[in-house]
């Protein structure tokens, strides 16, 4: 299966990602956790990215997108995945587009889990990670409003809506009916 998963930063995707990316037997393709990867590992992708993670702001679009192309050349990758935090904007979709029409492959779905700002901004003050402070928070729901939301839209035809307040379990039978496993 190749899924993206969509939702507001904070909204558990990575959680769910980890899970689902069990049952489906497809890798877990987190560009977030590719960055930190690569600022631990002291790259010249990483130190680039790393002011803008720490800002809040998105990565520049030709440094993400050529480290996703990378990932999803990957033999694990051949026959399904899951992209968990790109696309986040619909020129990154149009660029994924491209790369899937290439290997003549499709989406099967887009999961967005749908939660509120408010648990969104409770989440992430309860994960503390180097990124969620109320400063940055603030600026990645901004982001997510108004570079990310509109992949609904763009994704119209093929989205599946999740809500996602609940648990954890509950959040993954959700998700796991709602795509007919
Ligand atoms: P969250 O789900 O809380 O937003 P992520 O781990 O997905 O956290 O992303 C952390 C940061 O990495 C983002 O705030 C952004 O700076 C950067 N990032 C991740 N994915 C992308 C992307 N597709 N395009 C640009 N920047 C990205």
């Amino acid at each position: 299966m190749r899924l993206v998963l969509l939702g507001p930063p904070g909204a558990g995707k990575g959680t769910q990602a980890v899970i689902l990316s069990e049952k489906l037997g497809v890798p877990h393709i987190s560009t977030g956790d590719l960055f930190r990867a690569n600022i631990g590992d002291g790259t010249p992708l990483g130190l680039e990215a790393k002011s803008y993670i720490d800002a809040g702001k998105l990565v520049p679009t030709d440094v993400t997108a050529r480290m996703v192309k990378e990932r999803l050349a990957e033999d694990d990758a051949r026959d399904g995945f899951l992209l968990d935090g790109f696309p986040r904007t619909v020129e990154q979709a149009e660029i994924l587009d491209g790369i899937l029409t290439e290997a003549g492959v499709v989406l099967d779905g887009v999961v967005n889990f749908q939660v509120s700002e408010d648990v969104v901004v409770d989440r992430m003050l309860a994960r503390g990670r180097a990124d969620d402070n109320e400063e940055t928070i603030r600026t990645r729901l901004q982001v997510y409003r108004n570079e990310t939301a509109p992949l609904i839209e763009h994704y119209a035809d093929r989205i599946i809506t999740i809500p996602a307040e609940g648990t954890v379990e509950e959040i993954n039978a959700a998700t796991m009916a709602a795509l007919g496993k």
